[in-house]
């Protein structure tokens, strides 16, 4: 009865101190991926307070949760995924929560494209095929995880439906507009140019938008070493091609890639963002697009 009568107070004075236009609580979110983290903020702003438990920078395949993440998601209302099997610590995420939270995979709701796993990779299908997790890597996927998050926004809580609406629309408007510049600046480099050698395999969404041909060091994840005989493969597939620069990763150790300029005279054409936001230029997904775009476009052309 007691908790009763006190809970009874608490919701009271919450009461309050409400204003028009502003909710008692905000919305607590446990945000797995750093991209999912920009778009609940932006799409949920005032009404939102997001835990970014995947930090800009770090290498969202090598992530571990620590026992404080797991409390914070434990807290949360909403629990924000990647999704496509990037999470390989869901178990971990699904006993600290229990039932009690809403959880969105978001990527799991958006196109898929197949792509050659690992050796070792349990999620491999029969023909060695697994789905690709990086779907942030397309500009139009970006724009149909805003409408996921909006709409899950909205039915977590309806009071504030038209905020959520429109900070979305906001969003989508700049991601457009972005979509359209990669576009043009992808232009400048004809179509035989648009080759594009990374460390980990990671862009085959940039290059399904923009025209390009992927050549991989590395397979999907960040985890296995390439072997000899494929680094060996690429080495004559980037000089048969002429292919003029390849590019690092922020998250990557350039120990192969270095080799592999020496061998064929490729230049490093720079450092890019594969696996979310980073810091610098990418710390934002305007400012990682327009960084990957440009890097790429200017050490190829
Ligand atoms: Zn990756």
């Amino acid at each position: 009865m007691m908790v009763v009568r006190g809970l009874v107070a608490a919701l009271l004075i919450g009461a309050a101190f409400v204003r028009p236009g502003q909710t008692a609580e905000t919305l607590k979110i446990a945000s797995f991926s750093t991209v999912l983290t920009e778009i609940a903020r932006r799409v949920g702003a005032n009404h939102v307070s997001v835990a970014g438990l995947v930090k800009p920078g770090q290498d969202p395949h090598e992530y571990q949760p620590t026992p404080a993440d797991l409390e914070q998601a434990a807290d949360a209302r909403l629990i924000l995924l990647s999704g496509k099997h990037l999470e390989h610590y869901l178990d971990k995420v699904q006993q600290a929560t229990g039932a009690k939270a809403a959880s969105l995979a978001v990527g799991d709701a958006l196109p898929t494209l197949k792509m050659k796993a690992d050796p070792d990779e349990p999620q491999a299908d029969p023909t060695g095929m697994v789905d690709d997790p990086h779907w942030w890597n397309s500009v139009a996927n970006v724009e149909r995880a805003t409408m996921i998050v909006r709409d899950e926004l909205i039915k977590l809580d309806q009071a504030d439906q038209a905020d959520y609406e429109k900070n979305a629309k906001a969003y989508l408007a700049e991601l457009e507009a972005l979509d359209h510049w990669a576009k043009r600046k992808v232009a400048e480099l004809p179509r035989d140019k648009r080759k594009l050698v990374t460390s980990h395999d990671a862009f085959q969404c940039l290059a399904r938008d923009y025209g390009f041909k992927i050549y991989a060091i590395e397979g999907v994840s960040t985890e296995t070493e390439p072997s000899d005989r494929h680094v060996a493969e690429l080495i004559d597939e980037i000089k048969n091609q002429r292919v003029k620069a390849i590019f690092l990763e922020n998250t990557l150790n350039p120990k192969v890639s270095t080799e592999i300029t020496r061998e064929t005279g490729a230049k490093i054409g720079g450092s890019l963002y594969a696996d979310g936001l980073g810091n610098g230029d990418g710390s934002t997904y305007e400012g990682l697009v327009r960084h990957n775009i440009s890097t790429i476009v200017d050490a190829l052309k």
